[in-house]
């Protein structure tokens, strides 16, 4: 009796679950490779207008608001808009002018596609601004938002192939400064708060997204033609001194070499950073605003020769993803690596010459190898690209092939190619994808052209198979 009753409030249960929307229920949370490969196939011409209300206190909620413009294509079912935060912090929705039943689901905010129409949309959301990612302390905060993260700050489309443009729009104590990818055009008083307004970003994907606001001091520079803005906390005068003028030098000796090694200029608005006590990583190449590990950039006299060269390094890396990565961009995650190896390859090209005293085959040798032949003698061992399903996934990609085995079989590419030909086959390929995505395949397809080998067939042993390659003879 008893188990009949509770079997049969089971199937009345289930049952109004799967009346409410058919659509809704086939939603996995995260963002898996299916929806993204139908929202980047239905949506274009994205614009986040976003305004943060920053309160002085640090706990107190941050009232925003995003004003969203996207076209839309032949669509049928509602469009989900990425959002992995408590729903009772979404206040209202509309969707082109009509007020909406607030829909969350699995990390999702459902736009039902009865208000949706084909072309231009708007969709207004107001909310309290999500805190994962937003690393607020007392008196300053900052974004940090790859891979997935933008999803838990605002409601966006919260994958790579859709790039999208920002206007942003922050309010903060008057005392804080903020930087963000574009340039700020006008700043309004209202008593103890200041109206931060930027002019439209450049096209970008949103885990490139960021701001930084807080008490900060700021120092600009123009090291050749572009004004350069660094914002820090740094407090030791003598390190401040001592690396002012370098941070400002390494930066423009990276942008020099890259815009004629990649025979592109320079492909956005400005190019400032900012250093932040305890990042999380040495830095995040975020556009118009690279964000550093303060304690990274800022050295004294007692600095070593290594110590300096991995300052150099970091900020060539940086630098270097301005081209790999911010203009053009990996279609999916699956293909994370293919920045990070270029952004390294890069780096040693463009600092390496300057440390002649470090011998840096030896160095390459004993960082890589050991580290790579170690993972990829094992059975558990994957190829560097890998497929990738699910955006909440992303952390599984990275270890030892990634940073390691990528290097290495990046050194075998040039080789195999020539000097030459390998830096041709990239000036063809960053102009082809400017501002657009790319996958490794394209890339391959480019540089087979330029080659006597199988280039296709390389890039499958070395990228698309694990393990090293075993060679057998009949003798
Ligand atoms: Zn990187």
């Amino acid at each position: 009796m008893k188990n009949l009753f509770y079997a049969s409030f089971l199937v009345i249960i289930l049952t109004s679950c799967a009346n409410e929307n058919d659509n809704v229920k086939q939603v996995e949370s995260g963002v898996s490779e299916a929806m993204a490969t139908q929202r980047a196939s239905q949506i274009s011409n994205v614009h986040y207008n976003l305004s943060f209300d920053i309160p002085n206190e640090q706990k107190a909620p941050i009232p925003s608001q995003l004003v969203l413009n996207f076209d839309l294509e032949h669509f049928k079912e509602p469009v989900y808009l990425d959002f992995k935060e408590e729903t009772s912090k979404i206040k209202s929705v509309s969707i082109n002018k009509t007020e909406v039943d607030i829909l969350h689901k699995k990390e999702h905010i459902v736009l039902h596609e009865d208000y949706l129409i084909k072309g231009n949309n708007t969709v207004i959301i107001e909310f309290d601004a999500g805190e994962l990612s937003l690393n607020r302390n007392e008196d300053y905060l900052y974004t940090l938002l790859v891979p997935d993260r933008a999803r838990t700050l605002f409601p966006c489309f919260d994958q790579p192939n859709i790039k999208g443009m920002y206007t942003l729009n922050i309010t903060a104590p008057n005392d804080w400064k903020v930087l963000c990818g574009s340039k700020e055009i006008k700043q309004t008083q209202k008593g103890e708060y200041t109206q931060h307004n930027f002019s439209a970003s450049d096209q970008m994907s949103t885990y490139l997204f960021s701001f930084v606001a807080g008490k900060f001091e700021s120092v600009t520079q123009k090291p050749a033609n572009m004004d350069m803005t660094l914002l820090f906390r740094e407090t030791d005068t003598t390190k401040i001194k001592y690396s002012l003028d370098s941070i400002f030098d390494l930066h423009q000796q990276s942008l020099s070499f890259l815009e004629d090694y990649t025979a592109y200029p320079f492909p956005f608005q400005k190019m400032d950073f900012a250093t932040i006590p305890g990042f999380q990583y040495g830095g995040m190449e975020h556009v118009g605003a690279i964000q550093y590990r303060e304690s990274s950039l800022f050295l004294d006299e007692s600095a070593t020769a290594n110590r300096k060269l991995s300052r150099a390094k970091l900020i060539a890396h940086e630098t270097s993803h301005m081209w790999f990565g911010d203009l053009v961009t990996m279609n999916w995650f699956n293909d994370v690596w293919m920045k990070e190896v270029f952004a390294n390859f890069m780096a040693d090209k463009i600092m390496n010459p300057a440390f002649p005293d470090i011998d840096h085959q030896l160095a390459f040798m004993i960082t890589h190898y050991p580290n790579a032949y170690g993972e990829d003698r094992t059975l558990g061992t994957n190829p560097i690209r890998q497929d990738l399903e699910n955006l909440n996934n992303a952390g599984s990609l990275y270890g030892s092939i990634i940073y390691n085995k990528a290097p290495i079989m990046m050194r075998q590419l040039e080789t195999v190619l020539g000097k030459e030909a390998y830096q041709t086959g990239i000036q063809e390929y960053i102009k082809t994808f400017a501002f657009k995505n790319a996958v490794w395949g394209e890339l391959i397809d480019i540089l087979d052209k330029k080659s006597t080998t199988d280039m296709v067939g390389w890039s499958d042993v070395w990228v698309n198979s694990s393990s090293r390659p075993i060679f057998s003879d009949d003798i």
